[in-house]
């Protein structure tokens, strides 16, 4: 069998995704890889299949229990004999799974890299074949990454040490340069093909939705996605409490995750969302790593993280099985200031110098600046996010609220030239709120007591509105015009480029959303995964859905590695009748026909028949 005969059999897949077919090559050809590439994008795929091809076992090194037992269990629903050790296993565990290996009863065994230097995997190691060592979350091995595990180092050890050197292939979806070039490099990677696939995901639409009403909205949207599975990230246990008790109060099914609660809770919880129990979960960032649950259909942030690392990783886990998904970040002012004060009170190693810690401190001011800019743009929301991480995009991608959303155009020069006369006679000493009060003419209590009723600026632009002006000044120090310091007091000054302005070289431009009542008809999106089916395989959708369910909860697996809901989708569209028309279905394998392909051919029949 071939590649194609692989990927069709075991998987269900009829094509590659970018990337995955050159990578796969490479590692037949007996050359060692690096793929970078985006979460969801399919890294397992580019290493199960050589896997598979390969005359001996595949090594793969994963430093997540919960991410190994996810993968074990969807290759063993695939048909392909997998195990893993880790220390979720007894010592007798442990030792019977080697010996099954020993004797060639598996194809890919995921390690834990604590056990890498163990004498039973180097007994284990010496006496089998090891055609390849796979180091999924290559990033670990980098000092320069956030999630560098000293255990990593063992693999260099560990296939220095074995009778004939395996192909090493190493994957990530983290792309600095630097973490790239020392994953190359501590591995001992030879002449390696590297391949770093865009970072796009085409499947998610971005929406950032700024004013307040955060929970009506919230609310309705969950409720709008019922039946769906989603993520909602928040910056404090006690928002997720808050939002929590407010999601079960409008019954909806959900669940809560944070540090404040036991590992038990947590695991319970965790199991619940995996398992489609309460398919929404809250809950803080501490939530999601190792999480491969492919069916999670929006992940909306009701609080903004610190950076757009921290944004597009949290993002990202909507979607993973391609099909359509959204992110929404629900951008408020004050969640920026919260981050400050956050930022400000994060604690350092005592080791680290004074130098170092001013180093991060205005690192992470940095991308706190460019992730409230996300929250601010009027742009391309994808196009901010690819140029953010070093990639080209074209000007519009038509899947975000920002391309989608009518905008129009206004010349705000003389607005602008108000307020860096405002900024100056405030002796640069104010914030954004007290400058868009001050021009607005305010009659707030802190105004006046500082007697900033009695500037000449005061009033002198009554007619716009405090909060457009608010917006204007926050696209200023977007644009770069206006500087804001950091702190809990955040003051403004001038930026570069103002003299331009002032001189009559630059006028600004700024978009602002169209007024409500000249608003032409908004392009209503089609809601949710099943967007493009008619209401009949709106119906059938539901019904397979429910019948995957009962399989889940029959079988003891997570629904989603039953099928995807990507293939369910598939399913209504197809209506495949018999088993070689199920076998068309994308994410049908040979191995989940044989177990649950007839019940889903009844299903299909039986709804047609309805
Ligand atoms: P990553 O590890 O890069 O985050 P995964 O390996 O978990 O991504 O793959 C994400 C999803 O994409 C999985 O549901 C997987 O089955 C699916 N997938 C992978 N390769 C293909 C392909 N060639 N065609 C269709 N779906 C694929």
């Amino acid at each position: 069998m071939d590649k194609y005969g692989v990927l069709k059999k075991y998987f269900g897949y009829d094509t590659f995704r970018p990337g995955q077919e050159e990578l796969i090559d490479a590692i037949l050809d007996g050359r060692d890889v690096l793929g970078i590439m985006p979460t969801g994008a399919g890294k397992s795929v580019c290493y199960q299949v050589p896997a598979l091809l390969l005359p001996g076992i595949t090594i793969v090194v994963s430093p997540l229990i919960s991410l190994m037992k996810d993968q074990v269990r969807a290759l063993n629903e695939a048909g392909i004999h997998a195990a893993y050790i880790n220390s979720s296993l007894t010592e007798g565990q442990i030792e019977k799974a080697f010996a099954l290996a020993c004797r060639g009863q598996y194809k890919i065994i995921y390690v834990a890299p604590e056990r890498l230097l163990t004498r039973l995997f180097q007994n284990f190691s010496r006496q089998t074949k090891i055609s390849m060592v796979t180091v999924d979350e290559a990033h670990c091995i980098s000092q320069w990454g956030q999630d560098f595990r000293p255990s990593y180092l063992n693999i260099v050890d560990m296939v220095a040490g074995l009778p004939e050197r395996p192909v090493v292939s190493a994957f990530t979806a983290t792309a600095t340069g630097e973490v790239q070039e020392d994953i190359q490099c501590v591995l001992q990677l030879r002449s390696p093909k590297v391949l770093v696939t865009g970072f796009d995901r085409k499947n998610l639409y971005f929406e950032v939705r700024s004013g307040g009403g955060k929970d009506a909205w919230l609310l309705e949207y969950v409720k709008e996605h019922r039946g769906e599975s989603g993520i909602i990230y928040c910056a404090t246990r006690k928002n997720v409490e808050a939002v929590y008790t407010a999601l079960r109060m409008a019954d909806v099914p959900a669940s809560r995750y944070h540090a404040g609660m036991d590992a038990e809770e947590r695991r319970r919880s965790q199991d619940q969302f995996i398992f489609d129990e309460c398919p929404v979960m809250v809950a803080t960032n501490a939530f999601g790593m190792g999480i491969d649950k492919s069916n999670v259909r929006y992940v909306v942030h009701y609080n903004m993280p610190q950076s757009m690392e921290n944004y597009y990783q949290e993002a990202g886990r909507a979607g993973r099985d391609g099909g359509r998904a959204e992110c929404v970040l629900l951008y408020s002012p004050q969640d920026v200031r919260i981050n400050q004060m956050l930022l400000e009170m994060k604690e350092f190693r005592e080791e680290m110098t004074e130098e170092e810690i001013r180093a991060v401190r205005e690192r992470d001011a940095e991308r706190l600046k460019r992730m409230t800019f996300y929250g601010t743009s009027k742009d391309c929301l994808r196009g901010y996010i690819l140029n953010y991480f070093g990639e080209k995009a074209p000007r519009r991608c038509e899947n975000c609220s920002n391309c989608l959303h009518e905008f129009v155009e206004e010349d705000v020069t003389e607005i602008c030239l108000d307020i860096f006369q405002c900024i100056r006679e405030m002796r640069w000493s104010y914030g954004v709120a007290a400058v868009a009060g001050v021009l607005h003419g305010s009659a707030s209590a802190r105004i006046k007591t500082a007697g900033l009723d009695q500037l000449s600026v005061y009033g002198s632009r009554s007619g716009v509105a405090e909060v457009r002006l608010r917006e204007i000044i926050r696209d200023l120090i977007g644009l770069g015009l206006l500087e804001e310091s950091g702190g809990q007091y955040a003051v403004l000054s001038l930026g570069e480029g103002v003299q331009e302005v002032m001189d009559g070289e630059r006028r600004i431009i700024m978009k602002f959303p169209r007024p409500k009542e000249k608003k032409a008809p908004v392009q209503k999106r089609k809601a949710g995964i099943a967007g493009d089916l008619d209401s009949a395989g709106w119906q059938l959708f539901e019904r397979l859905r429910a019948l995957r369910l009962t399989i889940a909860r029959q079988m003891g697996v997570p629904p989603y590695i039953v099928f995807t809901d990507k293939t369910l989708i598939d399913m209504c569209v197809k209506r495949p009748k018999n088993k070689s028309e199920m076998l068309e279905v994308s994410g049908v394998g040979e191995s989940k026909y044989r177990r649950y392909g007839g019940r889903f051919l009844e299903e299909i029949k039986d709804a047609g028949e309805a």
